[in-house]
């Protein structure tokens, strides 16, 4: 049985002041935490303090980014061991906006996977198509690209150890939701090809849905078979609609 997740990507949003109002009122949110893995991805800077708030209360940490290796000339960069010091137990790796904006490929993505296992950390590996390639027919070309690299790296047994999030880029920061139905079929299909490498990795491999989940729409989505929770980004900046999104 795969245990939901509810994952808040906060991107580069919040202030200092604002931390502790949001993450004490995810803390009081008790009995939800024994139901779901809630998890929470604030900014780098605000790591320390976030860590520091939300010790021994359940809710889980992660950065939003990491580089590769323990330590080098990298300017601007944070490595996956200097993360896992802060508290971290998860990353986000591949984002569509890393991906977009900073241009990082299928390579790099893979490398970064590889870094967080190295680090300790569970890598949640974003993945997802364009509007564009879901109307000309290639999603399903570009969702095995995005996962073999990463399997190519790592092995499927190593696999085992990361999470999805299947993420429609139309659908992030949209507005716009998948239906469920669009979404349990794209989720289906990425277990069923994870379980063409490995069936065990691929029933037991979590895999969370993102793209403008809101409270009205997540109970909805999280009811469907492969989908296994989601990666929630505008609303999870607001402790009420997170609250309520890790309720439903
Ligand atoms: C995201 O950026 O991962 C995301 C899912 O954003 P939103 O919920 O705002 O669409």
């Amino acid at each position: 049985m795969r245990k939901k997740m509810i994952a808040g990507n906060w991107k580069m949003h919040g202030s200092r002041a604002e931390l502790p109002v949001l993450l004490n009122a995810i803390k009081q949110a008790g009995h939800v935490l024994n139901q779901r893995d809630v998890l929470v991805f604030p900014a780098f800077i605000h790591l320390s303090d976030a860590s520091a708030l939300l010790e021994d209360s359940g809710v889980l940490l992660g950065a939003q980014n990491l580089y590769l290796g323990k330590t080098g000339a990298f300017t601007g960069e944070v490595a996956g061991s200097m993360l896992a010091e802060y508290g971290c137990r998860y990353v986000l790796v591949g984002h569509s906006e890393r991906r977009t904006i900073f241009k990082e490929d299928l390579a790099l993505v893979a490398a970064k996977v590889q870094a967080a296992l190295e680090a300790g950390l569970t890598p949640l590996l974003c993945i997802g198509e364009t509007l564009q390639q879901r109307q000309a027919g290639t999603m399903e070309q570009v969702l095995k690209d995005q996962l073999d690299t990463v399997i190519e790296q790592i092995g499927i047994k190593e696999f085992a150890s990361v999470m999805i999030a299947y993420e429609p880029i139309w659908a992030i920061g949209t507005g716009v939701t998948a239906t469920p139905e669009q979404a349990q079929q794209a989720h289906q299909w990425i277990r069923e090809y994870l379980a063409k490498y490995h069936p065990e990795v691929a029933n037991s491999m979590r895999i969370l849905y993102g793209g403008s989940v809101k409270a009205d729409n997540a109970e909805a989505l999280f009811n469907m078979p492969d989908i296994d929770g989601g990666l929630i980004g505008g609303a999870s900046l607001k402790a009420d609609s997170f609250l309520a999104i890790c309720h439903a």
